[in-house]
């Protein structure tokens, strides 16, 4: 297997490259040059296999001739091992034909650690291989930090630093980060915002000399290895509920559209997936575009669900891709013009297509509540606010297509003890951590703060990685 840019100008790569680039040299991301297939019958026999066995096979046509012999299944043996609960992303029905997906079982509580301790893992046997080190370096506005940091932790291969606003990241977020205790991780409390320390991560991967020095590397949604991980979820799911027999659908709260772009990988393999529930919140870019077919960027407003409070939606950019018959150069000028004009307007040629699959749905923090509140005097059951967008929406498709028996799962993306502000103000229940993290309020904290000042971090990383002691 083979992957290529979505803009058309950057190499081909094997799946250890794609895996090692992240973004692709050309600003493109990677997408495989062709959609393996997994037959009826081969989804069939996956019927009531075990979740890694499954994902296993899934990925297996992905990796290709990488990761041979038992590497693979290793790889997702150790990462699947971490998470709290037997079948790693089960299903719980709520109402009839429609189900719930369990997917924060894993140890930050949120759907990032799906993929994220999968490429942890992908990372240290790749990098072991080939007898290479890596410096993951992020910024984080909450999630993805302890994501990333509980992927890479005690990896040998790599060290890890994660800069987040000082004071600016709720007390459980941090927490989350800082009392990680191993000797490759690093948090870094900058003495600025969000974006400050994204432009700080910028500025480093930028600084070509700086950047082959450390062997740096970024662990961003738009990984291809992300995406991967995520297809096994609707693979399962799908099956689970009939599939190849039965058609089923899945919503999907939304915000850099990798998570839902899985689902299209998926239905791009063959598995009989109807339609694709998009949820967003009030930074609705994605509800506009599938409701019209343009986009047009406006201002990033914060919501109760932190997680997708995003205008422009990076994996969007490898559903794009598709529409512009695949064509990169086309791509490439279209997604040039967005950035100069903040506008884009999809092609009619595939939209009919897109049009039939995706159905997108918005809520404000208001309705985030009240569906929050919905689902619990219904059913018992506390919902985080992102997880609450995608029932809402699910509920919303369900009413719209009102002759559809085709079952629906909506994927629950975080534990609701990770918004305990929200489930609180929408239930009167404050959720408890659960109790493997309840030491998290006492534990030690091992942060380093730093000003708003790219040499002194540089300096800082320099200082810390294990990269130079080593070569
Ligand atoms: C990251 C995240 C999302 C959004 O997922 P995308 O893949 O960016 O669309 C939704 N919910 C939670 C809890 C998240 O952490």
């Amino acid at each position: 297997m083979r992957y290529i840019s979505t803009r058309g100008q950057a190499p081909r790569l094997g799946f250890e490259e794609a895996l090692l680039t992240g973004l692709a040299r050309d600003g493109g991301l990677y997408v495989p040059e062709t959609w393996p297939q997994l037959g009826k019958a081969a989804q069939a026999r996956l019927a009531g296999q075990p979740y890694g066995a499954v994902a296993a096979q899934v990925m297996r046509p992905f990796v290709g001739r990488s990761l041979a012999g038992k590497a693979l299944q290793g790889a997702i043996a150790e990462a699947y091992g971490t998470f709290r609960h037997q079948a790693v992303a089960p299903l719980v029905q709520i109402d009839e034909g429609l189900w719930l997906m369990e997917l924060f079982h894993g140890p930050t509580l949120a759907f990032k650690d799906v993929a994220l301790q999968l490429l942890g893992q992908l990372y240290d046997r790749v990098l072991k291989a080939r007898g290479e080190r890596i410096t993951v370096i992020g910024a984080t506005s909450g999630d993805t930090g302890s994501a990333a940091l509980e992927a890479c932790r005690d990896r040998a291969a790599i060290d890890i630093f994660i800069l987040h606003p000082k004071g600016r990241v709720s007390e459980v977020q941090r927490r989350q980060m800082t009392t990680i205790d191993a000797a490759n991780v690093h948090n870094i409390a900058i003495d600025g915002s969000f974006d400050d320390c994204q432009d700080l991560v910028k500025a480093m991967f930028n600084d070509q000399a700086f950047r082959d020095r450390v062997n740096m590397a970024a662990v961003n949604s738009i990984n291809w290895a992300r995406v991967l991980a995520q297809v096994v979820y609707y693979v399962t799911g799908a099956i689970a509920l009939g599939a190849p027999h039965r058609a089923v659908s899945f919503a999907v709260p939304s915000g850099n559209f990798g998570n839902v772009y899985a689902g299209y990988a998926a239905k791009s393999m063959g598995l009989p997936i109807e339609r694709l529930i998009v949820g967003s919140n009030r930074n609705d870019i994605l509800t506009r575009f599938f409701s019209s077919g343009a986009m047009k960027i406006t201002r990033v407003t914060p919501s109760l669900s932190p997680s997708m409070d995003i205008q422009v939606s990076s994996n969007l950019e490898r559903l794009l891709f598709d529409l512009f018959d695949r064509k990169g150069e086309k791509l490439a000028a279209a997604m040039q013009e967005f950035r100069r004009s903040g506008h884009f307007t999809a092609p009619q040629r595939h939209w009919g297509r897109v049009a039939k699959t995706f159905h997108a749905h918005r809520l404000d923090d208001r309705q985030t509540l009240a569906a929050m509140r919905d689902v619990h005097r219904r059913t018992g059951m506390l919902v985080d606010p992102h997880s609450a967008i995608g029932l809402a929406a699910a509920l919303d498709a369900r009413r719209s297509a009102a002759k559809s028996a085709t079952p629906i799962i909506s994927l629950a993306t975080a534990h609701p003890a990770k918004f305990p502000d929200a489930v609180e103000q929408a239930t009167g229940i404050r959720p408890a951590l659960p109790s493997h993290l309840a030491h998290l309020m006492s534990a030690r904290e091992r942060l380093t703060d730093l000003p708003n000042d790219l040499a002194r971090v540089q300096d800082f990383v320099l200082a810390n990685t294990r990269l130079g002691h080593n070569r």
